[in-house]
Formats: structure tokens, C-alpha cells, sequence
């Protein structure tokens, strides 16, 4: 997508527009903003019909300020520097705004996924991921990456795999990436963690009964109309979560085009269709949009848009068509800064990227935790809460004379597994989170954007004066 200002530049003025408010010495601002190293390789692939083609990819670390840095690596066609070097610096405002203790990084290969067969595919990754050995720029204190665009977990065992066989029994060596199926080392609820999140970010802005006045809705998610941008995995899972808590999907957006039914559709059966290799298209629905027109479904009427999919695509071209009150950023950067002006003269309510998206690191770190510990969330202590709350039940009953309801006791007496664990603490993530950024958007007057940008840097600067740098 053609982008009038570059990626970087536009985070830098989110960065600007909040450290504006903030008084700092000399230098600290400045040193923030920058980008700490940004890596580029270039490596010969031997395609399957024996020809050569060189494939280029990046691996940003925008700040050192914590150790290992984080960020996740996508396979896109439009791939840059500048594009990882504005991904790598949200990492760095993500992770301080939800307290996850990384400095901020992001990898990208250039390439067209769907172009390269699978065997084609593990090559480019255990290369990449040597390439990265090799600058120091993989390692459980160095860089943990993750999945971002068109990366799951079939790409990051490769990731694993490669790294394994290089770093020679080292016995933390899984915290070297994120993201891993469970049976490698990974965590249950990651995947569906940066959905879940954006979720939980909806749910909290949408409680807040005078803001939901301001914008002429009532609270919560129930019975609320939603168009999601991009299917893949952060969309598909905000929206199965929306929908599980009463929101209608009215609309839908992906590479081939848009589907729009004020009735709602069923995102189970579209995702079903669609990984069968269906198009939306062939779906029933009383509006369509095919190809790129149908970026104009972002202007479809609902109550929440959640874009999921591409940086940009919310500009001054379109903002002020935008009929959603909310807009929820599952996607990175999809909001240009012009267009953010505009929604937030027009009364839109942001839940900007850099909290909204910001569940899958939280569970990543939860991942990295379990790998650095050895052993799985709940393992040490399910079997002993579950008893010890049995015992208090069976002493209540004793006292009372008279047992608990049928089932209820069974319901009661359990100990959490890692998958309640994990979904807890993400929730109890999202919740802090929002509770940060909105009470400091009441304080500074301004938007969620600058609040959760102003927290960020008082963190990053925090670390930085705490350690001496800088007075
Ligand atoms: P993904 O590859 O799983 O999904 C992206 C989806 O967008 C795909 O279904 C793709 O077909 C669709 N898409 C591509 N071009 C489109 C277009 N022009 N219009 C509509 N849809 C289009 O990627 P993902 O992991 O879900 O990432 C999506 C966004 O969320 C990215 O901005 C990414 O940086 C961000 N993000 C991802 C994670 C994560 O954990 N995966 C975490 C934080 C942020």
C-alpha cells in the first residue's frame, strides 16, 4: 500500500504529539525514539525447479532498553525497512504500556507466501532463522521472535528447529521463539491470544457508561454490530470472541473483497468456507464488494470496526465515511495519522494498536516464562487447590448441615489448568491496561492514542534514568 508519509515517521508523530506533554532532560526523548540497530540479509533461495532467487529480509531492534528484545516476523510482499523499523517501535510502546518486560523488535521476510511451495518455505525460514543466529539476533535473552502476517506455528517449529540444532543443547534454548505448538514447549491460548485481547480491549472501552453516552451507545458488547478487516488470526478470533458475547459480525473484509448483512453471519462458517479454499464472494449476503473495492466495506454502518489485516488502510481518503463509534486496532498501524485527527475531531472512540493488539505478546511472555521454568502453568499447585477447596466445602457442609447444591460442588472444587491461567492473566492484562491508558487520557485530556504513547515513554524513560543513563 502506497503510504504518502513513511511507517516510522508516522509512529514518531503519535510519539511526538504525547511527548509533547511530558518534560524530560535533554537527549532522553530523542534516544526513545530511535531505532537501536535494524539488520538486513539478503540469501539465495533454490526454488524447486533448480533456479536461484535472492530473498531479502530484516530483523529490527528499535530499543535495547530491556533485554531479550520481542516482536514478531511476517512474510509480506511489501516488506522494508522502515517497514519493520515502525513495527519494531510499537513493540517497544506495546510492551511498556501492558508491562511485559522486553525492549521492542520485528523481522519480516519479502516475500508473497502463497508463491513459494512448502518446501520452498522451510528453506527461506531455517535460512532466515541461521541468518539470525549468526548477527546474534535470536536467543532467550537476546530476541525472542514470534508469529505475525502469514507466520503460524508450522513457521516457528522450523524457527525452533533450526535454532536447536545450532545452539547445542542449551537447556533454555526453546525461549528462543514464541508462538510453538504446545507440544513443543509452546503455551495453550496463544494462538487465539491477540484476538482474545482485542476482545477484552472492547469489552473494557464499552463499559465505561459515560464514555458509551458520548458516543450514543449503551454498554457493553451485546446486541453491538461489528465489521472486521481480515480473517486471518487476529480477526477470526476478535470476532468469534465478539460474537460469543452477543455482537452481531455484519460485515466482513478480505483480500478478495466484502460481504455486508445487517442480520449478521456466522464466522465459523465463513472461516470453514474460506479455509477450503472458498471465497467470500460465493457467500449469501445482501451486499458485496469484490476486490479492492472492497476496502470501501470499512465505511459499512456499524458499531465497532475492527481492522485486523494491513498498516494504512484507514486514511484521510476514508476517514471521514467512517461510520463506526469504535474502532478497535487489531491490526498494527492501521490508522494514518491525518486520518487519526480526523476520528478524533469526528468524536470516534480509537482503542489504539499498541494496547488493543497488545494480547499476544502478554501470552508470549507467559510462553517465554513457561520454557524459562521448565514446567507448565498449574502443574505444581491444580491438584493442591482443588483439594484444599474440596476440604473447605466438605468443612462448610459439616457445619451447616446440609450439602451444596448437585454439581455445584464439583464446579467449585477444581484447581486452574494452564489454559485458565494464561486467559486470566491476559484479562487481567487488558483490564490494568485500559485502566492505564484511560485514566491518563482523563488527566492529560486527550485521546487513548497519546495516553497509552504518553505511558509508554514514562516507562521506557523510567528504565532509562533508573539505570543512570540519563538524570
Ligand atoms: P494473518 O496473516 O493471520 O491474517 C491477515 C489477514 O488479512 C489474512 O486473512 C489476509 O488474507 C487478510 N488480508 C490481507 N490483505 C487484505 C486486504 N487488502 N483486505 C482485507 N484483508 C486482507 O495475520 P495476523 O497475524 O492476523 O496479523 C494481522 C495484523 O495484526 C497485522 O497488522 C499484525 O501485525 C497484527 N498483529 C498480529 C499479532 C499476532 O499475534 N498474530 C499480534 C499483534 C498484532
Amino acid at each position: 500500500m502506497a503510504q504518502a508519509v513513511p511507517f516510522f515517521e508516522q509512529v514518531n508523530r503519535y510519539f511526538d504529539r504525547a511527548a509533547d506533554l511530558l518534560d524530560y532532560p535533554p537527549g532522553l526523548l530523542p534516544q526513545i525514539k530511535a531505532c537501536n540497530a535494524v539488520y538486513h540479509v539478503g540469501f539465495p533461495l533454490q526454488r524447486d525447479d533448480g533456479s536461484i532467487e535472492v530473498i531479502h529480509a530484516w530483523r529490527a531492534h528499535h530499543s535495547h532498553h530491556k533485554l531479550p528484545v520481542k516482536g514478531g516476523f511476517r512474510l509480506t510482499s511489501h516488506a522494508s525497512e522502515d517497514e519493520v523499523t515502525a513495527l519494531a517501535a510499537l513493540m517497544t510502546y506495546k510492551c511498556a504500556l501492558v508491562n511485559v518486560p522486553y525492549g521492542g523488535a520485528k523481522g519480516a521476510i519479502r516475500i508473497e507466501k502463497d508463491d513459494y511451495s512448502d518446501a520452498e518455505l522451510e528453506r527461506i525460514i531455517r535460512r532466515y532463522t541461521f541468518e539470525l543466529v549468526r548477527i546474534n539476533c535470536i536467543g532467550p535473552g537476546l530476541d525472542v521472535p514470534a508469529p505475525d502476517m502469514a507466520v503460524g506455528q508450522r513457521e516457528i517449529s522450523w524457527m525452533l528447529d533450526t535454532y536447536s540444532a545450532l545452539s547445542h543443547g542449551e537447556v533454555s534454548g526453546m525461549a528462543c521463539v514464541t508462538g510453538k505448538p504446545v507440544s513443543q514447549g509452546g503455551v495453550r491460548g496463544r494462538v487465539e491470544a491477540t484476538g482474545r485481547g482485542v476482545f477484552f480491549a472492547i469489552r473494557e472501552a464499552m463499559s465505561r457508561a459515560d464514555d458509551m453516552k458520548r458516543l450514543g451507545l449503551s454498554t457493553g458488547v451485546e446486541g453491538k454490530r461489528v465489521v472486521v478487516q481480515g480473517l486471518g488470526n487476529v480477526g477470526y478470533h476478535a470476532a468469534k470472541f465478539l460474537a460469543e458475547a452477543g455482537a452481531v459480525i455484519v460485515g466482513v473484509l478480505e483480500r478478495e473483497g466484502a460481504i455486508y448483512d445487517p442480520g449478521g453471519f456466522d464466522v465459523e462458517k465463513i472461516d470453514g468456507h474460506r479455509r477450503e479454499g472458498g471465497s467470500l464472494l460465493e457467500l449469501d449476503a445482501p451486499e458485496k464488494l469484490s476486490g479492492s473495492d472492497g476496502s470501501r466495506g470499512l465505511e459499512w454502518d456499524c458499531d465497532i470496526l475492527v481492522p485486523a489485516a494491513l498498516e494504512g488502510v484507514i486514511h484521510t481518503g476514508n476517514a471521514g465515511k467512517i461510520q463506526a463509534k469504535v474502532i478497535a486496532e487489531g491490526a498494527n498501524g492501521p490508522t494514518t495519522p491525518d486520518a487519526d485527527q480526523v476520528l478524533n475531531e469526528r468524536g470516534i472512540l480509537q482503542i489504539p494498536d499498541l494496547y488493543a493488539n497488545a494480547g499476544g505478546v502478554t501470552v508470549s511472555y507467559f510462553e517465554w516464562v513457561k520454557n524459562l521454568s521448565h514446567v507448565r502453568f498449574g502443574r505444581m499447585d491444580r491438584r493442591f487447590r482443588a483439594s484444599n477447596r474440596a476440604q473447605m466445602m466438605n468443612a462448610v457442609e459439616s457445619l451447616v448441615g446440609q450439602a451444596f447444591p448437585e454439581g455445584l460442588f464439583d464446579e467449585v472444587a477444581v484447581g486452574a489448568s494452564e489454559a485458565d491461567l494464561v486467559n486470566s492473566g491476559l484479562e487481567e492484562t487488558m483490564i490494568e491496561g485500559y485502566e492505564e491508558i484511560h485514566r491518563i487520557s482523563r488527566e492529560y485530556e486527550t485521546d487513548l492514542r497519546t495516553a497509552g504513547f504518553v505511558n509508554a515513554i514514562q516507562k521506557v524513560a523510567t528504565a532509562y534514568q533508573e539505570r543512570g543513563i540519563f538524570p
